[in-house]
């Protein structure tokens, strides 16, 4: 039986602005998800058994705040009202920020809302991407919305899309965030998804880029104690390197329903968030049901489901024979296979050379430069614990990058 842990809804797919490597198909849509295609959405996760201690649900796809609070409140008490005992569930949006007010910051404080800001760094940086659909940059109203969330005390963290622009830039972004006061820090990569090619793949050094800039980022984060309390990928690293030997690294992306996305028109897939509005010439759409018309349990049945599957788990098994980096990664992002290598059934990516591989070798050589102390080895949990300490205190990522 399938354990679904993350459930992605599209509100809207509309969106307010129009970024230049926004893979959306959809975002003029103004369409709006309705009460009912949520309601049975809900009635269908809750009754399928599939859920079990907590669910996380994000609303993304598009600008969830183009629909106002008050939406999201009336949608949170209807889903109250379905959830059985003992099942929590935690909302969270991803946004650009150009439009939180102090209505919003009243709604997510109440409603503990966590909420993910889109920006890209500094103006220069930021609005050469993320543009108004006339083509102006959106810098101004992202920070202004960022100020307020700080002003008012809600807690966010940011994303920030890297270009090879940025990767040249890391003393410059991390002098950004903390002027802003930005704490909590993720990355991404422009991705080819869907019939987005990404410039940033493109560059033939794009690898030691992305890794001189993860390093020295680092060793600024590190130098500057309590500046920036997370940085995704250098933590998440972390995770997985110094995990206990005998953990198995969970690919929610790999298995059937851990990840579940529903479309603003109750659409269904499942597998990376993204296939759910693109098309192939092998799989057609990857569309499993609509939640107004079938039960959720069902969908186990869809034939493609089985060859998503199928040939998903194939790729798994390549990368598992294949891959020295299988078990901090555990096979990888179907989206990316499929974009980048026009099939589920292979391993290596552009993006998972960056995301998994380069991070990854920058915390064991992190890790090799530690001394192991005279009186025995170091305990996983103090390396586990310890590590960024060490790192800032012996400056031991400045020399080998060469910045
Ligand atoms: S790093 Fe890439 S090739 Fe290696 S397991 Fe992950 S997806 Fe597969």
């Amino acid at each position: 039986m399938p354990v679904m842990e993350l459930l992605v809804i599209q509100p809207t797919p509309f969106c307010n602005i129009n970024c230049s490597y926004c893979y959306l198909p959809d975002r003029r849509s103004k369409a709006v998800v309705s009460k009912e295609t949520l309601s049975n959405l809900f009635s269908e996760v809750f009754a399928s058994g599939w859920v079990h201690d907590c669910l996380s649900v994000v609303w993304h796809a598009g600008e969830p705040m183009v629909l106002p609070p008050g939406f999201y409140r009336d949608a949170f008490r209807a889903i109250d009202a379905l959830k059985p005992t003992g099942v929590s569930v935690s909302h969270s949006f991803q946004t650009n920020g150009t439009l939180i007010d102090d209505a919003w910051c009243d709604f997510l404080v109440e409603e503990e809302v966590g909420v993910g800001v889109s920006i890209d760094g500094p103006r220069h940086l930021h609005d050469r991407n993320r543009l108004t659909r006339s083509g102006h940059g959106t810098f101004d109203r992202t920070i202004a919305g960022i100020r307020l969330l700080r002003r008012r005390g809600v807690p966010f963290h940011v994303i920030s899309v890297l270009s090879s622009l940025t990767m040249k830039s890391p003393a410059e972004m991390f002098d950004f965030y903390v002027s802003e006061g930005i704490e909590e820090v993720c990355f991404n990569v422009e991705e080819s998804e869907g019939s987005h090619v990404s410039s940033t793949f493109a560059q033939g050094d794009v690898e030691a880029s992305y890794y001189r800039f993860m390093s020295e980022f680092w060793r600024l984060s590190a130098a500057a104690p309590g500046k920036l309390t997370f940085i995704r990928e250098i933590d998440h690293a972390i995770r997985q390197v110094l995990r206990p030997k005998d953990a198995v690294t969970a690919n929610q992306l790999t298995e059937p329903f851990a990840v579940t996305s529903m479309d603003v028109a109750g659409n269904i897939s499942t597998f990376s968030p993204e296939l759910l509005g693109l098309k192939n010439l092998k799989y057609g759409d990857f569309l499993l049901g609509n939640i107004n018309t079938d039960r959720l349990v069902d969908l186990l049945e869809r034939p493609n489901l089985a060859n998503m599957s199928r040939d998903i788990h194939a790729g798994v098994e390549l990368c598992r024979q294949n891959c020295q980096y299988f078990s901090v990664c555990g096979g990888g992002e179907p989206v990316n296979k499929l974009s980048e290598n026009g099939t589920f059934v292979s391993t290596e990516t552009a993006y998972c050379r960056l995301t998994r591989m380069r991070v990854t070798d920058l915390v064991l050589d992190a890790i090799d430069r530690l001394p192991v102390s005279g009186s025995g080895a170091i305990s996983l949990g103090d390396l586990a614990g310890d590590l960024r300490d060490q790192v800032r205190r012996q400056g031991a990522l400045a020399s080998p990058c060469g910045m």
